[in-house]
């Protein structure tokens, strides 16, 4: 547990891989807390392109030039409950994006979920910046797959990740 008068927020989600749109949010969050942790979900349930581990090592490098500036950020993977990650972290608030409406539901429900877990710990929800509203890593993955340009949504390092991924299973298929 840390000092109580440390606020750490908690960004969770499954990174698959982490986008312009996740830095933004992170980029933001860093200005609510003192300290962000970057938490990557293991048990994704959407069967993700990349490992927890490479899902990880792109986010740590994305994140790096914002901890040069000296901001408190550190990426880990976790694979049990979100909240009793959450509560072990001695987090204040979990951090989540939104964009349009298509998160609202489910963002919503598991808010809900989250403060009946621990009424203590707050979501606090991010509102997309334009340029990010329609960023996805799903869609990224879909653009990238199809060979579209996807330099708009990823950075240089996580674009040339995607490419080779799918130059590799091209490979595995023909
Ligand atoms: P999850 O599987 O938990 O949805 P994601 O990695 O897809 O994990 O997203 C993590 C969080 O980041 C979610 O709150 C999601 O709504 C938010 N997010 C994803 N892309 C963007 C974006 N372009 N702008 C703002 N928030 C985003």
């Amino acid at each position: 547990m840390a000092e109580p008068s440390v606020k750490i927020g908690l960004y969770p989600g499954t990174f698959d891989p982490i986008t312009n749109g996740h830095l933004d949010i992170i980029t933001r969050a860093t200005r609510l807390c003192d300290r962000l942790i970057v938490a990557v979900a293991r048990n994704a349930g959407k069967g993700p392109l990349f490992s927890t581990d490479e899902r990880v090592d792109l986010a740590r490098s994305e994140v790096e030039p914002l901890r040069q500036r000296g901001f408190d950020i550190e990426v880990r993977a976790f694979d049990n409950l979100l909240m009793h990650f959450a509560q072990s972290c001695g987090v204040a608030m979990i951090i989540r994006g939104l964009r349009a409406v298509s998160d609202f539901e489910y963002e919503f429900q598991m808010a809900g979920m989250n403060a009946k877990i621990d009424p203590t710990i707050e979501t606090v929800f991010l509102m997309a910046s334009d340029r990010y509203q329609f960023v996805s890593s799903r869609l990224v993955k879909e653009v990238g797959a199809l060979g579209g340009d996807i330099s708009p949504f990823v950075s240089k390092r996580v674009g040339e990740w995607l490419e080779n991924r799918f130059s590799r299973q091209k490979v595995v298929t023909e």
